[in-house]
């Protein structure tokens, strides 16, 4: 049996100079054959966690394209436990199998439960939520999106002390967890740059209430209209710079993130240094399930390897 602790540690992989910006991705992608990224490291000590204490059943949460479901239902496979993905949308119900990321998850044994978005936003406090929590006793819940500290302990290993002599180190900001982590082990002189994937103005005011550092700054200017939202412009960078690299991109996180990044640098707005570390988050399971929806309306289509 694959024990979930079993990961290759990542590697620092070089572009070209931009305008004089050397630019290194960590190529976090990497790290382990299906638990992508980010979604490793925050669900790393959970689940050591949930094998110390035999835990039966993981109950968590996602949408359509949730590269946590993903992770935590291969997660939950690879170590013999029970998982539980409830999902936002109840018009999933009839048509798991249009989801590439939710047709994943129940291969690997997740028992989905589609629920209304208005019963969803309200997750938290919903009766129908906590009633479906009580089926199954002594259950381990993982925040939406795996935020949570033992998901920042596990964040805060992505920096190792080679990568402290960086001037900047970026990422993509979903829940923030990963940011958060980040700081956490980032050295003072450096600044963590995050960039917005989604509309979520009381992020700031999250990570501030979370890090006594202030060794960071958020950029909320490259959502491209949201979260899971793309355009052309979008697609056909990632396309030329995996053409260029072949280093594959996910539309929803680091697409985004190395967009703005190449932007802002362009158009000489960059003030973050010349040294710049970029935090590849993986998310390439989503790539697929978003093709699926770039085809039905007849766009371009985002160019990958299985
Ligand atoms: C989930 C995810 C993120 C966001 O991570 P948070 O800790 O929620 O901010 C970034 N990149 C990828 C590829 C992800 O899957």
């Amino acid at each position: 049996m694959q024990t979930f602790n079993t990961f290759k540690s990542s590697i620092n992989q070089s572009l070209d100079t931009i305008e004089g910006h050397s630019i290194v991705i960590k190529r976090e992608d990497l790290i382990h054959p299906i638990i992508s990224g980010n979604k490793f490291r925050k669900l790393k000590y959970i689940f050591k966690e949930v094998i110390d204490r035999k835990t039966p059943t993981v109950i968590t949460f996602g949408g359509a394209f949730s590269n946590h479901l993903a992770a935590v239902a291969s997660a939950g496979k690879s170590i013999g436990v029970q998982t539980v993905g409830i999902v936002r949308g109840d018009e999933w119900k009839n048509k798991i199998n249009q989801s590439v990321t939710l047709s994943f998850c129940e291969k690997k044994g997740m028992h989905l439960i589609c629920i209304p978005r208005k019963i969803y936003a309200e997750k938290d406090a919903a009766i129908e939520v906590q009633q479906i929590l009580k089926k199954y006793p002594k259950n381990r819940l993982i925040p939406e999106g795996g935020t949570e500290t033992l998901a920042i302990q596990g964040c805060s290993e992505i920096l190792e002390d080679e990568d402290l002599g960086f001037d900047s180190v970026c990422c993509s900001i979903g829940t923030g967890g990963t940011f958060i982590g980040l700081i956490e082990s980032s050295s003072l002189n450096q600044k963590v740059v995050g960039f917005n994937a989604l509309k979520n103005s009381s992020i700031t005011d999250f990570i501030s209430i979370q890090t006594k550092k202030n060794n960071w700054e958020i950029n909320s200017k490259y959502t491209f209209g949201g979260y899971a939202k793309t355009d052309d412009s979008l697609i056909s960078f990632m396309n030329t710079f995996y053409q260029q690299y072949k280093i594959p991109l996910d539309p929803i996180y680091t697409g985004k993130m190395l967009f703005a990044i190449f932007e802002l640098i362009k158009k000489k707005e960059w003030k973050w240094g010349k040294n710049i570390l970029v935090i590849h988050t993986g998310g390439i399971q989503g790539i697929a399930g978003m093709n699926l929806q770039l085809q039905k309306k007849n766009a371009q289509l985002i160019s990958y390897e299985k």
